[in-house]
This record gives structure tokens, C-alpha cells and sequence, in this order.
């Protein structure tokens, strides 16, 4: 398979979204898959274009009947890529990003080692939490579990292919700007 799918990763709040809206601002040939998830949508968050929300039923169905290119529970809530998107992108020749967390990411290297993993970092671990904080998008609880999750993360990186670190935000984007269209050319 060339190499087709990119998967960003990192930890909540690093601004994973944020480069990406940029970098498919410039490249909107470019699709973001759309991931499955048990968590309640956000203000403003519409079904079948931030996620598809699910219940936790029909989230654990999808996992028996093997809906799922990878998935997995990060911060309380089950998060995962339908496998019937990706091969139908894929078939019809598309690029793809995954915008996933990393125990997802990994399980998608391992399926598909052709893929491409970028890690996003942050600045500083307290660049991080101002950033997960300052979003307002999750409560005192949500956030705790999400800083939780960092120092395993940030451990993952080293199985990435490529890491970024988004400080300054335009900078970011040239990085991974450049990483793709590199990638591109050994298609
Ligand atoms: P993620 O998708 O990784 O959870 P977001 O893209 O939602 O993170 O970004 C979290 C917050 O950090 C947002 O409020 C966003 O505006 C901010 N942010 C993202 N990138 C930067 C940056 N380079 N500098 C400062 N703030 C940033
Ligand atoms: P959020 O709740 O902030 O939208 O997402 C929380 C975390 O879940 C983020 O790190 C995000 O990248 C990740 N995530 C989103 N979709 C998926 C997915 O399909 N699979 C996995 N493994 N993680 C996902």
C-alpha cells in the first residue's frame, strides 16, 4: 500500500485539532476520519462530523463484531476508527489522517506498518495543562484523568515516527506541512 495514512497523536490538550484545521485549511484534499465514541458531545459538537457518539453498548457490539481498526478507553470514555471508513479511503486512493490517542495509534502501526505516526509534544508539561484548561471544555474530574494520562503517553512518542512540538502554532503546522508532503513524494 503507499503511504497513505497518517495518524496524529498526543495528549489532550496539545492542540492535535487545532494544527490539523490548519494543515487541512491548506490541503483539503486531505480526509480526517471520524471516530467513534461513548463520550457526551461537546457544545456545538454535531453527530457524524466531530464523532459518531454511541452508546457504550453499541460502542462494545462494535468491538465483538470487529467494527474496529483500533480502539480504545482513554480518560473514561471508549474511542474508535470503523475499519469500513479507512479500506473505503484507501481503496478509492485517499489520503487519510487518524487523530486518535496513542494506544490507538500503536495498535495501527502494528496493523498497518506502512502507516505514519506523528507525535505531537508540548512545550512544557505546564504549557499542557494551560492549554487543557484555558479549552473549558471538560470539568475538574475530566481534566484529572486526561493529566493522568500524560506521563504514559509522553513515553509512547519514541515508537513514533516523526515528533512535533507545537509551540508556536504556525511553525507546527509547517512541520507537519513538510513531514507529509515528504512522505508523499515516496508514494
Ligand atoms: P487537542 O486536540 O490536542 O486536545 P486542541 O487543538 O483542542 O487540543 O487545543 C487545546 C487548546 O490549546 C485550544 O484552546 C487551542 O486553541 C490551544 N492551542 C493549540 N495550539 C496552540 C499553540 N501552538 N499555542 C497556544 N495555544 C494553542
Ligand atoms: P476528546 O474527548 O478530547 O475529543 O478526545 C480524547 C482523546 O481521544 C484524544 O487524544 C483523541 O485524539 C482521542 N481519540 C479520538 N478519536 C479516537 C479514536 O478513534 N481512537 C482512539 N484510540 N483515540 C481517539
Amino acid at each position: 500500500m503507499n503511504k497513505k495514512l497518517y495518524v496524529i497523536s498526543g495528549s489532550s490538550g496539545v492542540g492535535k485539532g487545532t494544527v490539523l484545521k490548519e494543515f487541512l485549511k491548506q490541503n483539503p484534499d486531505f480526509m480526517l476520519s471520524i471516530s467513534c465514541t461513548t463520550r457526551a458531545p461537546r457544545e456545538g459538537e454535531i453527530d457524524g462530523v466531530n464523532y459518531f457518539f454511541m452508546t457504550k453498548d453499541d460502542f462494545k457490539n462494535c468491538i465483538d463484531n470487529d467494527k474496529f481498526l483500533e480502539w480504545a478507553e482513554f480518560a473514561g470514555n471508549f474511542y474508535g476508527t470503523k475499519k469500513k471508513f479507512i479500506n473505503q479511503c484507501l481503496a478509492d486512493g485517499k489520503n487519510i489522517i487518524l487523530e486518535i490517542d496513542t494506544q490507538g495509534a500503536l495498535q495501527v502501526k502494528k496493523q498497518m506498518p506502512e502507516a505514519v505516526l506523528i507525535f505531537i509534544c508540548p512545550p512544557s508539561l505546564e504549557a499542557l495543562e494551560n492549554r487543557l484548561r484555558g479549552r473549558h471544555t471538560e470539568d475538574e474530574s475530566a481534566i484529572q484523568k486526561r493529566l493522568e494520562a500524560v506521563k504514559e503517553e509522553l513515553a509512547r512518542a519514541e515508537n513514533f515516527d516523526y515528533k512535533i512540538v507545537n509551540d508556536d502554532l504556525k511553525r507546527a503546522v509547517c512541520e507537519l506541512e513538510m513531514i507529509i508532503s515528504e512522505e508523499q513524494k515516496k508514494c
